[in-house]
């Protein structure tokens, strides 16, 4: 049914926030957006997690300006020069041996093409994914995707064959006392769940290294590890979606080596020319890419590797190379602790929890310890959490929406100064106030 106070001039909107109030962006300056009206707003969730650099970076700009000045275009399926320079400037931040770069235009292409990669060198039709992950609401990374919001609107819609689940490392999935329990707890679930499945069937675990709009949630120490080791043991490819983790986001190039473990492919898109132009794609292994290339994986979009958006990542990867991967690990901590602040202050505050500039306020009903909505149970709930969202909006802060809607996610570009987060923070503290009062 059309929602005319959300539908502009006949776009029908993306994700729904019905709480707050719609805004027409038109203008952005760093960590800075402004509104028709001229109102300016702090956007703490890099627009869609994706600004990483900022809005209006006059290196980016002049990059993909010039570009489009030579030539705008070329196809696919031919060589361009600015293509290849930044899929040597991937191979070289990329960790391990990943080196080939197979070109797309979103996230969720990117996804189903790292899926169809590997179940190409692997010769296997079944992918493993946790529950509680995002990985695309297309046909294909649809099935993939394992949060509750976005699995209400797929279920019927959506490919769901060759996909199996497993539980998160949360606490909620498992009745464990300490980090190190539940690390070993939910590895040997997935061990459980492959074994299940059947070893020689599955091609692939694809999974994000810190929770993204599921929460941003780390996972306990020692889980990686034991995941590549069950990888390796039954032969199981470990692909890491990097759209939300990548490109400093989370403090390294991407979320993965905060873990210290190589993954057999890799998935970018959002932070790769921080949103200037749409862009994304994979990272194989040097083995993999051997496997796929010279026709064996005779597949490809027409925009994949647009030389317009490749030009802004190659300028957007210079810019966090030579400033911002440094400038927001300086700034992390100090974000860090004015959440934690809030966990300290508010008893609805449940927890806090990210890593680097990757942040989720979740919160909970004190009395019973459960969210205050859960999108398959409570339709038309109202829910206090997007009321404070929508509350800090009008106190001139953006912040994100987690899926399910219990949390809120905190994600400025790299570019935010200390002065922006006590800002931001500040409207966030004092609508948790307005809303919910002292609990
Ligand atoms: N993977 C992750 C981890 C994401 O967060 C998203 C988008 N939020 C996607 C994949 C899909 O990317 P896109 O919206 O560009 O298709």
């Amino acid at each position: 049914m059309a929602n005319e106070r959300l539908d502009a001039g006949g776009v029908i909107q993306h994700w729904y926030d019905a709480d707050a109030e719609p805004i027409t962006i038109v203008e952005g300056n760093d960590a800075t957006v402004y509104d028709d009206a001229g109102t300016a707003y702090l956007d703490f969730l890099s627009q869609l997690y994706c600004c990483n650099a900022g809005h209006s970076n006059e290196q980016i700009v002049s990059a993909i300006a010039e570009q489009a000045e030579r030539i705008p275009y070329v196809s696919s399926a031919k060589h361009n020069d600015t293509r290849s320079r930044l899929a040597t400037d991937l191979a070289e931040i990329a960790p391990g041996s990943l080196s080939d770069v197979f070109f797309a235009i979103s996230g969720s292409e990117a996804n189903e093409t790292a899926v169809q990669i590997a179940r190409t060198v692997q010769d296997a039709p079944t992918i493993l994914t946790r529950w509680q992950s995002y990985h695309g609401g297309t046909y294909g990374s649809g099935a993939l995707t394992g949060d509750p919001g976005t699995r209400k609107t797929l279920e019927r819609r959506a490919a769901t064959t060759g996909v199996g689940k497993f539980l998160p490392p949360l606490p909620g999935a498992f009745d464990a006392e300490t980090p190190e329990e539940l690390a070993a707890q939910a590895a040997n679930h997935v061990e459980f769940v492959l074994r299940n499945e059947g070893p020689d069937s599955v091609a692939a675990i694809v999974t994000e290294p810190i929770g993204g709009t599921s929460g941003a949630y780390p996972a306990p120490p020692g889980y990686f590890e034991r995941l590549r080791e069950i990888c390796d043991e039954y032969d199981v490819l470990l692909i890491s979606d990097e759209v939300i983790t990548g490109f400093g986001r989370c403090g390294e190039w991407f979320g993965i080596e905060t873990e210290d473990v190589r993954p057999d492919l890799l998935t970018f898109a959002k932070g790769v020319t921080s949103a200037y132009a749409p862009l994304a794609g994979v990272i194989a292994d040097e083995w993999i890419g051997e496997e796929i290339r010279g026709g064996s994986y005779d597949l490809g979009q027409t925009f994949a590797g647009h030389p317009v958006a490749c030009a802004a990542g190659e300028a957007a990867i210079d810019v966090y190379r030579n400033e911002l991967i440094d400038q927001g690990r300086q700034v992390a901590p100090h974000l860090e602790s004015r959440l934690h602040g809030l966990e300290e202050r508010f008893d609805v505050v449940d927890t806090v929890r990210g890593r680097g500039l990757l942040w989720s306020v979740v919160f909970a009903d004190p009395e019973t310890g459960e969210p205050f909505v859960h999108p398959w149970v409570d339709d038309d709930a109202d829910n206090p959490v997007a009321d404070v969202r929508s509350e800090a909006q009008d106190r001139g802060a953006l912040f994100g929406s987690g899926r399910p809607d219990v949390q809120i996610i905190v994600a400025p570009p790299l570019c935010v100064t200390r002065e922006e987060i006590d800002e931001a923070i500040d409207a966030l503290e004092a609508s948790i106030e307005a809303v919910f009062g002292d609990l």
